[in-house]
This record gives structure tokens, C-alpha cells and sequence, in this order.
């Protein structure tokens, strides 16, 4: 199991079962990753704890037990291998670059010892090839890719894996103990989680509250789609049956994977390489304040400490943040979207790379470099009575507020002037 934490509506697990012979859930904190997460208390990892401890008890109920391992990938199967007699391994696919090369290292280790490696399409309802412009390659423009999206989806695509009928299957071994968070470097975080069961009713009025942060207007699925905690087909059935615009939010996510999947230089660079000619500010100083939500900018205050305490950010003001840290500020998009990496509970490479890029004007399908937030026009539109910057900034118009870093209107001109020199000779090649 990967981003695929459930025992419900499983591809690989379905089909592990299906075989009929007796099968072993393994779980791998991977060394790779974790050793990258210098925060000890990482809200991800208590909350991807908390679910393998669930899974767990599921298994234990079925006579078996969720297998765990603290190394990296490939030193996990060579232990496995050398306690099982494994025939077989199933997973479910991930597009990441990194998860895209574990896999192949896996693979080839598992074919050399004779063991199969199988992989399904599980988290996203189309992947890879599926959805192409009609000469084949792949989309790079949202709306076309969302409706030929449609135009393909059927009850087929939608239809959920009975994984329990196949519960039998499960390897019959007495119970095992999850390590604790602590063993493997972390710390518990006492916070609540969303439920993994969405709001129908935010979900029946998403096109009218979706844009307003101080409403539990939106359904707070992203932990869920990121960890695999909900699935993906359950949820797209309900959006078709209750709402248009809900849905084509799920089909942004996929279109994010999908251009990862097909453009992984977007990682590190613009997905449009004159963009990298930008000559960014950078200013360390402007950086923490952003970080810190102490830029003097409300509504880009309090979306930062939303950030901050919560591990989550309301869409809107993701997108306000991430205009205002690369426009108003002219700092690397890199910067923000690393900041966000760390602090998101639902941080995924695809969306969040996709969601920087689109805010920076480099993306594939992005907000033109002119088209510029305002931040108070923002804030009087979609937070008119101020209850969401009330909520977080609560020293906001007292003495104690901080003295805003940059006026927009010359953050804009300065920001139309910058972006217009880098984009002047497309032809040139990007540093
Ligand atoms: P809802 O509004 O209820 O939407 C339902 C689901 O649709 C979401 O859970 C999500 O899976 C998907 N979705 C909605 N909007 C988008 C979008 N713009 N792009 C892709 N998928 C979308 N989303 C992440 O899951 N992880 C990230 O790391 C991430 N980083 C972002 C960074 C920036 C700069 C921006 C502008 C957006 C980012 N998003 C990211 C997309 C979006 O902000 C979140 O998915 C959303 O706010 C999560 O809240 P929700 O589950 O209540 O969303």
C-alpha cells in the first residue's frame, strides 16, 4: 500500500485477492521520504499512522495483519522475499517521478528473483494514455482535456472493486503491532482529521460556496484523494449525480496528474521554459514574512496562517498567496511551493505543482503573467465581512498589524515590467 490507504474499492487488492492465493498487506515507511521531512511533528505522518492503525484492526478482524517495514523500498522486498514465499506482488500506480522510479527498481529486482510485479490505475479515474488529443499527444490545455474526459466516462470506469468478496484470501498470521510514530523519528500530532465521507450537501451548493473561506463551503476531500482514504470512484459518482461543478474540480486534479505524468520536467522548471528567464527578487526577508503571514497584507495573512496552524488552505486563498509571493513579491514560485509542500497536510507534486505554476503564469494552463491579483479587491469580494481575516488576523487594523511590504499598484506595474523583459525574445534560449 501506497497513496491507496483503504481496504475498500482497491484495484491492486482486488485483484491480489481475485488470484485466490493467500495474500499479505505490506505497508513501507520509506526511508527515502521520511528521511526528507525534518520536522518531527509532520501532520502527515500522525495522520497516515492513524489509518494504518485502522487498516490494521480490519485485517485483524479477518485473521490477518498489516505487515510493516521501516527501510528503504528495495531493502523491504529483500526482507520480505526471505520471509515469504512470494509468488507475486500487486500494486496500485503512482505518477510521481520518484514513485515512477521505485517502481521500476522493484520490478527489476522481483523479475530477476522470478516474483511477478502487477500495477492498476486506482486514484484517478483515466491515467496515462487514456485521455489524448485525437493525433495522440497528450493535453496541455484544461478544458478540451476535461471534456473528452466526459465524453468517455461511463458506469464502467466508475465502478467500485468488491474487494470483500474475496475477504477469505487474506494470509491467516497472528496480529503484529504497528511500530510507533516515535520509533520511526516522529511525534503524534493532536489534531482532528476531516472525515473521509464527504458533505453531500456542500457538495449539492460547491458552484455557489467553494469561494468563500469563511464558509465550510468545500468538502475538504484532498487528505483523502492524496492518502487514497476515499476512493476516487465513489466520489466522481457523486459528483456526477449532484454536481457539475464539483466534479470538474476532480477532473483539474487529474488533468495535474496527467501532465506530470507526461511533462515530469515540470518538477523543476516551467512547464513554458522562457519563464525561466524570469529575474525573480528573491528577497529572504519579504520570503519569512510571507511564510509567517506578517506581509501586512490581510487576506495573505490570514491564508498563511491557516496554512500555518491547520496544515490546510482554502483553495482561494491558495491562489491569492501564491499570486501574491510571485507576483506582488516577484520570489521563485519554487519557494512557495516548497513552503506549501512542508505545511500541506493534503501537499501533492501534481496539484501543487500545477496550482504554483498556474499562479505564476508558467504553467501549462496558466493565469496570463498580466492578469494580476488584487488582494483587497479579493478580500471585499469573497470575504466581504471580514470574518475569515477576523479569524486569523486578530490584531488586523490595530497598531500591532504590520505595515504592508509593497503597495500593489507598484508591485503590479513592477511585476508587468519584470515579466515583460524575460518573455521580450521568446527566442532566446531560457538560463
Ligand atoms: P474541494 O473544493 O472540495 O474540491 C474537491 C477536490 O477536487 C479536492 O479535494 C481536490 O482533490 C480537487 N481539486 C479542487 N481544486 C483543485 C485544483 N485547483 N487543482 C487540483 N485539484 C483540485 N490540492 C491538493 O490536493 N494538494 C496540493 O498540494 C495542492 N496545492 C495547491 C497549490 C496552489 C498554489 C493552488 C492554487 C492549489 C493547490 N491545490 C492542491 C488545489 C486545491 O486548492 C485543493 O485541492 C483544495 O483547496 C482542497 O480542498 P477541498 O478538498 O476542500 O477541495
Amino acid at each position: 500500500m501506497r497513496r491507496d490507504l483503504r481496504l475498500h474499492d482497491q484495484a491492486a487488492l482486488y485483484y491480489a485477492l481475485r488470484k485466490g492465493l493467500p495474500v499479505v498487506v505490506i505497508f513501507i515507511f520509506d526511508r527515502h521520504i521520511l528521511d526528507t521531512l525534518d520536522n518531527p511533528y509532520d501532520r502527515r505522518l500522525t495522520f497516515i499512522h492513524a489509518q494504518l492503525e485502522k487498516i490494521n484492526q480490519q485485517l485483524i478482524s479477518l485473521g490477518s495483519t498489516l505487515i510493516t517495514f521501516h527501510d528503504t523500498p528495495l531493502a523491504a522486498f529483500q526482507k520480505l522475499i526471505q520471509q515469504f514465499d512470494v509468488q507475486e506482488v500487486y500494486t496500485n500506480r503512482d505518477y510521481e517521478p520518484y514513485a515512477r522510479q521505485r517502481d521500476q527498481q522493484v520490478a527489476a529486482f522481483l523479475q530477476e528473483k522470478g516474483i511477478a510485479f502487477h500495477d492498476y490505475k486506482d486514484q484517478v479515474i483515466f491515467d496515462r494514455d487514456e485521455i489524448l488529443k485525437p493525433d495522440g499527444s497528450p493535453y496541455t490545455v484544461y478544458t478540451p482535456y476535461m471534456k473528452q474526459w466526459k465524453q468517455k466516462l461511463n458506469a464502467f470506469y466508475t465502478r467500485s472493486y468488491p474487494v470483500e468478496k474475496y475477504a477469505g484470501h487474506f494470509f491467516q498470521m497472528p496480529a503484529l503491532s504497528l511500530p510507533s510514530l516515535e520509533s520511526i523519528g516522529f511525534r503524534p500530532v493532536y489534531m482532528s482529521f476531516p472525515p473521509a465521507e464527504p458533505d453531500e450537501e456542500i457538495i449539492r451548493h460547491y458552484h455557489e460556496w467553494r469561494d468563500y473561506p469563511a464558509k465550510e463551503g468545500t468538502t475538504k476531500m484532498s487528505v483523502h484523494l492524496r492518502f487514497g482514504t476515499v476512493s476516487i470512484r465513489e466520489l466522481v459518482r457523486k459528483a456526477r449525480a449532484l454536481n457539475e461543478t464539483y466534479l470538474n474540480e476532480l477532473i483539474w486534479r487529474e488533468f495535474y496528474q496527467m501532465i506530470l505524468w507526461h511533462f515530469p520536467h515540470v518538477v523543476h522548471q516551467s512547464f513554458k521554459p522562457e519563464y525561466d528567464r524570469m529575474e525573480w527578487l528573491n528577497d529572504e526577508q519579504a520570503f519569512q514574512r510571507w511564510c509567517e503571514g506578517r506581509t501586512g497584507c490581510p487576506i495573505v495573512d490570514a491564508g498563511m496562517r491557516q496554512l500555518n496552524a491547520t496544515g490546510y488552505m482554502h483553495n482561494r486563498l491558495r491562489m491569492i498567496t501564491a499570486s501574491y509571493l510571485t507576483k506582488d513579491l516577484l520570489i521563485d514560485w519554487r519557494w512557495g511551493e516548497a513552503y506549501f509542500a512542508k505545511q500541506l497536510l493534503d501537499y501533492d507534486l501534481a496539484s501543487n505543482n500545477g496550482g504554483w505554476q498556474w499562479a505564476a503564469g508558467c504553467g501549462c494552463d496558466a493565469a496570463p503573467y498580466f492578469r494580476i491579483f488584487n488582494p483587497d479587491l479579493q478580500a471585499k469580494r469573497f470575504d466581504p465581512d471580514l470574518a475569515f481575516i477576523k479569524k486569523w488576523v486578530p490584531e488586523y487594523a490595530t497598531p500591532e498589524y504590520p505595515v504592508p511590504i509593497v503597495s500593489h499598484e507598484e508591485a503590479r506595474k513592477r511585476c508587468i515590467e519584470t515579466y515583460s523583459r524575460a518573455l521580450k525574445d521568446r527566442m532566446k534560449p531560457a538560463r
